[in-house]
């Protein structure tokens, strides 16, 4: 199969970080053209905007890079011109945006792809085979690092829509989502709010699954030093450990071997895969939860936060 066309929209940390490097890896995708007010790419055509792109470079895909308040509108676009879209974490800023992008790419007969690239991580798959293989008694999932050493000066972050804390908390549930056998619901939550923004710094979550087990979470954004991005569980075959955003995976105390670290490559072979057999994959489950976080949240203010 010759390689998709495919254009960038929104070049920045993630663009450089993770997208570009998987896609040159990789033989499912050239990328042709970016749009971008200021990123560029050295050596593809740049645009400023996705109309200017849409209307004269020749591609077949488009991820979308840009914070999630932007997203939809660029998605619409781009499906109306019926080019695949890839959609990165979180799908859009409110649910109802991204099921008008799921029917939309079906009346276009084009591919959706809502990506969650902690889903990719190593150890994820291993951690879901060993939960499905024994009973989960507890889940304890703790996220907390550093905004200012992960994202300095990221003003949207803050803002409404941009998520706050649950930027990276949504790649905790991501992983929830796909790792524990059965649905789970929050049944509480506090979200704390520095004085001076519109989006949480902090938040802890109260869920129980269908048979009523507790599932706790805590999301920080104020931690300095070690960082901690890990998901526990107590089972009837002893704790399992995943730590590391998804990367290591223990189980009683002993390490289990994983996968390499290929969270973007993957994304970008499962986009490929989709576009292959015509099908979407359009899975709400972790924004939902953070829209019920939002639901149900009981608001504290804290100090003003000041990058
Ligand atoms: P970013 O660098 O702050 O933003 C990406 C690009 O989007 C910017 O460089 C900017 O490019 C464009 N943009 C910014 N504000 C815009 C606006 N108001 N309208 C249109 N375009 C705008 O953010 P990022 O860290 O790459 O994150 C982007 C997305 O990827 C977020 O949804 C984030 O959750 C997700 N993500 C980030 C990471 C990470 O480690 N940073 C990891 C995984 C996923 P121009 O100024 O050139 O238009």
């Amino acid at each position: 199969m010759p390689p998709i066309n495919l254009a960038i929209v929104g070049v920045g940390k993630i663009v450089r970080d993770q997208h570009l490097p998987s896609i040159a890896r990789g033989s499912d995708f050239r990328l042709v053209a970016t749009a971008s007010r200021h990123g560029t790419v050295e050596g593809v055509d740049a645009y400023k905007t996705i109309d200017e792109m849409l209307e004269a470079a020749d591609v077949a895909a488009v991820s979308l890079c840009m914070p999630p308040q932007y997203r939809y509108e660029a998605a619409r676009k781009a499906l109306s011109a019926r080019k695949h879209v890839f959609l990165e974490k979180p799908p859009g800023a409110t649910l109802s945006e991204v099921a008008d992008l799921d029917a939309m790419a079906r009346d276009k007969g084009v591919s959706l792809f809502a990506s969650w690239h902690s889903r990719y991580a190593p150890a994820v798959e291993s951690a879901r085979s060993f939960l499905a293989s024994t009973t989960v008694r507890s889940v304890e999932i703790i996220w907390k690092e550093d905004v200012r050493h992960w994202h300095p000066n990221q003003e949207w972050i803050w803002q409404a829509g941009g998520l706050g804390v649950f930027d990276p908390g949504i790649n905790a549930l991501s992983i929830m989502t796909h790792i524990l056998p059965r649905p789970a619901f929050i049944t509480a939550s506090t979200l704390e709010f520095p004085e001076n923004r519109d989006a949480p710094i902090a938040a802890e979550l109260q869920l129980e699954d269908a048979e009523g087990r507790p599932i706790r979470a805590v999301f920080d954004w104020r931690q300095t030093g070690r960082q901690t991005w890990d998901i526990l569980a107590e089972t009837d075959a002893g704790q399992m450990v995943l730590s590391e955003g998804g990367s290591k995976l223990s189980v009683g105390g002993e390490l289990r071997s994983v996968e390499p670290e290929q969270e973007y490559f993957s994304l970008y072979s499962r986009f490929a895969a989709l576009i292959a057999a015509g099908r979407s994959d359009v899975d709400i489950a972790p924004l939902r939860h953070v829209a019920d976080a939002f639901l149900l949240g009981k608001r504290k203010l804290v100090e003003p936060f000041h990058d």
